[in-house]
């Protein structure tokens, strides 16, 4: 673990089942971290200290730098996608130890969420190996992949700063090296250089998150700065990852349009052809949540300035009940068409595999 991921993560408590200390896994991210103290919970779901939206930024910081949560994954199951992967993988881990203010993936933990590790990884790497044998060839090109199925393994964490816990990445990565017309993929704001040591052979994609450096540092809250990712483009090309970007969350604040130019510019001035030849972008554009508007004022209000802005977002009730926000239908189309134009006349090498 180097300097900066310490800073990241430093467990001070692990809050582990029964079952994930008895795993072999567990075992392995308890002897990680040997002077943490080890507590042990009925479930990973409830540990009313560590969840919640209550309090602010600093104590979530805390408990997302200083706990770590093992426990087993209960059902698996690889859900049909169809946008960004074909399938969502069963996940090896949820909660996250970096803070973006839009992120969605405290929905269900709350915003004091750290990373749960799930021990049974032998059990998800052969679920989805006969998941994949199951499917047999793709039949037919989609925006997903020409040829492979994808499956997206980060869903509800940040892989490359997972992998810095445990080596479930590692097995997935080494898994899907091996099987024939499967993918795995994850976006990640994080950079963890000693992924560039295991070999994927082609079989994960990488999608590296990226948006304007002025809207980073104002929203990306404990990421891998933007120079720093660009940095890395050519390094996982070349370690024979694929690597695509994702253009996301896109929040229209003015002058975005300029320094969406600037950062198209940056990427062709980071990158050589290897990566230029297979890169590929998905573009979306920021959902907000009413209830993430009301937490963020109590910790960043700043950023609510930019991500809650009713004059150009209209309202959508989701299924749980949660109300959504997301830009007005014009808006959005207008931005979507704007951007997609921006790459088209600066990175004419770059496709977009979907914009939303
Ligand atoms: S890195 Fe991803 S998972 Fe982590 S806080 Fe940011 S958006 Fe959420």
């Amino acid at each position: 673990m180097n300097a900066r991921t310490h800073d990241l993560l430093d467990p001070r408590r692990i809050w582990a089942e029964p079952e994930a200390i008895a795993d072999l896994r567990g075992q392995e991210v308890l002897a990680r971290f040997p002077s943490a103290e080890l507590i042990e919970v009925d479930s990973h779901w409830q540990i009313p200290s560590l969840h919640g939206n209550e309090g602010n930024i600093d104590r979530w910081v805390r408990v997302k730098t200083e706990d770590l949560v093992l426990g087993v994954k209960k059902s698996l199951t690889a859900r049909p996608n169809g946008r960004s992967a074909d399938w969502i993988a069963p996940s090896t881990a949820n909660g996250c130890a970096m803070a973006c203010a839009y992120c969605y993936v405290p929905r269900r933990k709350g915003y004091a969420n750290p990373i749960t590790v799930f021990t049974n990884i032998d059990k998800i790497v052969g679920y989805l190996g006969r998941h994949v044998t199951r499917q047999g060839p793709k039949p037919a090109p989609n925006q997903c992949d020409p040829t492979d199925w994808v499956y997206d393994i980060g869903e509800n964490s940040d892989c490359s700063v997972d992998a810095t816990v445990s080596d479930n990445v590692a097995d997935l990565i080494r898994a899907f090296a091996g099987w024939d017309g499967a993918k795995a993929s994850f976006a990640t704001k994080y950079v963890n250089r000693d992924l560039l040591s295991l070999d994927p052979r082609g079989g994960t994609r990488i999608r590296f998150s990226l948006m304007p450096e002025q809207e980073s540092r104002l929203l990306d809250i404990r990421t891998s700065p933007i120079a720093e990712r660009l940095a890395a483009l050519d390094d996982f090309v070349a370690a024979g990852y694929e690597v695509h970007l994702n253009f996301s969350p896109v929040v229209l604040v003015e002058g975005w349009e300029e320094r969406w130019t600037t950062l198209v510019d940056s990427i062709a001035a980071a990158t050589g052809e290897n990566f230029k030849k297979q890169a590929a972008v998905e573009v979306i554009m920021l959902t907000h949540n009413r209830d993430l508007h009301e937490v963020n004022l109590g910790w960043h209000p700043k950023a609510e300035r930019v991500l809650w802005t009713p004059e150009t977002q209209q309202a959508k009730q989701s299924q749980n009940g949660a109300l959504n926000v997301r830009y007005r239908n014009d808006v959005k189309a207008a931005a979507v068409a704007r951007l997609t134009d921006i790459i088209a006349e600066r990175a004419p090498w770059l496709t977009v595999r979907y914009a939303f």
